[in-house]
């Protein structure tokens, strides 16, 4: 037996509980993991309160992201005793997930633990510290380069906002944050942001096109301010979009894409194929600070999960939350 959040819906409604999970129960995968660290992400957060249908089969164990320990492998690239790291793959939605002291999964899916990291520091990273650096990545394949110019990052106090603007200050780029919470002004700049704007400039409904203003932007929010962003970034320019804290809509233009050669990339983590993962996980292991993860990071036990899970979503919780899946 182990211990593990479980997702049920079924006639007395949708509920999530710490409860007692018999091995033989686990989903089929030919790697089985003994878990250490998950995290929470934005997305356990509408899995764990139900608030969008993010869970697709019951009952679910959510976590869409841990790192630990193969138990059991009959996958020939896995071996007991293996560190390994997962992001995505449905893990979470279709497939049991890490908020949970074990976890079956299929061996393609996993990706070894990069010797720069302890266990507990990759989930600190997790599902969006990896998703930063796919947005930042793909910036830079954009030929955004250093001295190019502010680089915008909504969401700031988010998850993926710190270790963007944190990444991004390490590689010499000027960054500004855009937040609703200035009051965290000192921990956004301490991880490297040069200026701070309130994120009432550009969530409301805006015009086609605005002031050019940035030579590359990280967007979490979506929605107006999305369009905003696309709006107001400046020629040939590009914006890596990944997020809907905002919303879902994208209530935009073609203008900026029309006019001024603006380029809007799709960032997605969770079906990213196996090089991608593997180069975005090399480039977190030289280019994040670890004293800047740190500093970001905030640790609960699993019994705190569930709770912790609606301060996500309601933009309460600062930078990243890291799970002890064994307290
Ligand atoms: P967090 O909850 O940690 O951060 C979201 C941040 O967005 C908040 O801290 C807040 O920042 C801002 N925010 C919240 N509500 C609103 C709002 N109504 N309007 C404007 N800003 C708002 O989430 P994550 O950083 O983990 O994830 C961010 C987004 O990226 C989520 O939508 C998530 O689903 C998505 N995501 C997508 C992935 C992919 O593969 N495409 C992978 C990982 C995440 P502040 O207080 O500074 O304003």
């Amino acid at each position: 037996m182990f211990t593990g959040i479980l997702i049920h819906k079924d006639e007395s409604g949708y509920r999530a509980a710490i409860e007692p999970i018999d091995e033989a129960q686990l989903p089929a995968g030919d790697v089985t993991v003994r878990i250490d660290w998950s995290s929470l992400n934005y997305k356990d957060g509408l899995a764990i309160t139900g608030k969008m249908p993010v869970v697709r089969s019951f009952p679910m164990v959510p976590g869409i992201d841990f790192a630990g320990t193969v138990s059991a492998s009959q996958h020939p690239d896995w071996r007991v005793g293996d560190k390994v790291v997962l992001n995505g793959w449905g893990v979470g939605e279709t497939h049991w997930g890490g908020l949970a002291q074990q976890a079956r999964v299929r061996g393609e899916w996993l990706v070894p633990l990069p010797a720069a990291f302890t266990a507990r520091q990759a989930m600190a990273i997790g599902t969006a510290g990896y998703t930063a650096m796919l947005c930042v990545q793909a910036l830079e394949r954009h030929g955004i380069a250093p001295g190019s110019g502010d680089i915008l990052v909504t969401g700031a106090n988010g998850g993926v906002g710190s270790v963007a603007i944190a990444l991004l200050a390490k590689l010499g780029y000027t960054v500004v944050a855009s937040t609703g919470r200035g009051n965290e002004a000192a921990y956004l700049k301490e991880l490297g942001a040069s200026a701070i704007i309130d994120r009432s400039e550009l969530s409301a409904p805006g015009k086609p096109l605005g002031k050019e203003r940035w030579a590359g932007a990280v967007d979490t929010v979506g929605s107006h301010t999305l369009a905003n962003v696309c709006a107001t970034t400046r020629y040939a320019a590009a914006v890596a979009a990944c997020g809907l804290a905002q919303g879902m809509d994208f209530p935009a233009s073609v203008a900026p894409f029309i006019l001024r050669g603006v380029t809007l990339y799709g960032i997605d983590s969770v079906m990213a194929p196996q090089p991608v993962r593997r180069a975005a996980w090399e480039r977190l292991a030289r280019d994040l600070d670890p004293a800047r993860l740190e500093a970001m990071t905030h640790e609960i036990g699993l019994g705190e999960a569930i709770a912790t899970a609606g301060e996500v979503l309601q933009g309460k919780v600062r930078g990243r939350v890291v799970v002890d899946v064994n307290r």
